[in-house]
């Protein structure tokens, strides 16, 4: 990116032109299914995960940019092993947003003996027939 184009995003977000957020696609696989996804994810799509070096460097090449935090999506980012490393790496550039359907995450982790949502094969909103 040229220095001038560098400096047209940067003058954009500092206006609110552009938004401050830049999002990172970590991956498009995901234990759930839903009508609605506007991903397609589900679980049996590729996974077509982002390599992780490769995510902090846009995360350092976002900072230098002007951007002021970092969205993580999917897919359902949960499912990688390696995200927990990753997104203090990533938070070492930016501050980070992670959306997460929440199953993955182990009610220990969370703090509690429930589980947060529906069981994996349904969503929230639309469980599976018992
Ligand atoms: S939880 Fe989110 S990413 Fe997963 S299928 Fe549903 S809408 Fe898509």
């Amino acid at each position: 990116m040229s220095t001038a184009t560098a400096q047209r995003l940067a003058d954009a977000i500092s206006s609110d032109t552009v938004s401050g957020r830049m999002w990172l696609y970590s991956n498009y696989h995901c234990n759930l299914a839903c009508a609605y996804c506007l991903t397609e994810s589900a679980p049996k799509v590729p996974a077509r995960q982002l390599d992780g070096i490769r995510m902090v460097g846009l995360a350092q090449d976002a900072a230098q940019l002007g951007f002021t935090e970092l969205g993580v999506t999917g897919g359902e980012p949960f499912l990688r092993s390696d995200l927990p490393d990753l997104l203090r790496e990533l938070a070492d550039n930016l501050p980070v947003t992670v959306l997460t359907n929440g199953t993955p995450i182990h009610p220990a982790a969370a703090g509690t003996d429930e589980p947060p949502c529906a069981p994996a094969g349904g969503t929230a909103d639309q469980p599976r027939p018992s």
